[in-house]
């Protein structure tokens, strides 16, 4: 599948246009972004653990009868996926406490809550993606009743499905991003909805089951170090190392800072 132009560029990803009017490539980059674009540096080789990791989650979701927006990789840093007309909502779902839910209520970190906490963000960068209500999202029509509730069950069933297969690896799924689209169904007669974007350490919290390890994007906002060598354990005990990378041949690990301004 040949690239068209370029539709749009965030910070981790790149989404170009094909012949196909319903289908996209989604390219991940090596860009790493923190604290609303302030940090920022090139992690070499995070894009394609990104891809790997992604293309593994949405498959196995896909399996279990969850619709997603990836029709399959396509190279190391390449997905083809459905064209869909994302929400503009950030569905957060939380396990355990930490990150923005103890700095905004001072739920002491690593409370593990009774049950998962769902939470709705404004999907804008210059708002910083502030945190909203449902009621938010129906007032100015970001979506529809119906549509949240689909949404809610969907993501619920995608929490447990994820706790499993992580919990299976000696890693808890503290937290996660999610993004939902509508994306026309096989037969383009309607249009369904779709978990889109992508499910990798960029966007869940992991912590080793021990050690309460990060395995995540914590490492890059918090300066842990060692970045690359958590999301390469993250695919090692997912058994999905990129077989057709060398990796010394990617430099993996090298981190090149870019810009750091505090706040
Ligand atoms: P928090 O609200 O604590 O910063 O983040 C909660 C969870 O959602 C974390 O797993 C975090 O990685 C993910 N998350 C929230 N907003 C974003 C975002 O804009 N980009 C990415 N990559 N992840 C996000």
């Amino acid at each position: 599948m040949n690239k068209g132009s370029k539709l749009y560029e965030g910070k981790a990803k790149i989404i170009y246009e094909t012949k196909d009017k319903n289908l996209l490539i989604q390219h991940f980059k090596d860009d790493a972004t923190a604290f609303n674009n302030l940090k920022k540096a090139k992690v070499e080789g995070k894009g394609v653990l990104n891809n790997r990791i992604s293309e593994y989650i949405l498959t196995n979701l896909s399996q279990c009868g969850i619709k997603t927006h990836l029709v399959k990789r396509l190279n190391m840093r390449e997905q083809l996926i459905r064209k869909a007309e994302i929400f503009p909502v950030e569905f957060i779902v939380r396990n355990i406490a930490t990150g923005s839910l103890t700095k905004r209520l001072g739920i002491p970190e690593g409370t593990v809550l009774e049950k998962p906490l769902l939470e709705y963000c404004y999907k804008n960068d210059q708002l910083k993606d502030p945190l909203i209500s449902k009621e938010h999202i129906f007032s100015f029509g970001w979506a529809d009743e119906k549509e949240i509730k689909l949404i809610d069950k969907l993501t619920l069933r995608i929490n447990d499905i994820l706790t499993g297969m992580f919990r299976a690896i000696d890693i808890k799924l503290v937290d996660f991003k999610i993004e939902y689209g509508k994306a026309w169904n096989k037969d383009a007669e309607k249009k369904e909805i779709v978990l889109a974007d992508e499910i990798s350490p960029d966007t869940c919290r992991l912590w080793d089951v021990k050690t309460e390890k990060k395995l995540d994007k914590d490492r890059f906002r918090k300066d842990l170090g060692n970045i690359i060598q958590a999301y390469q354990e993250v695919a090692r005990r997912l058994r999905i190392m990129p077989e057709e990378t060398n990796i010394s041949e990617v430099n993996f690990g090298k981190t090149i800072p870019i810009k750091f301004k505090k706040k």
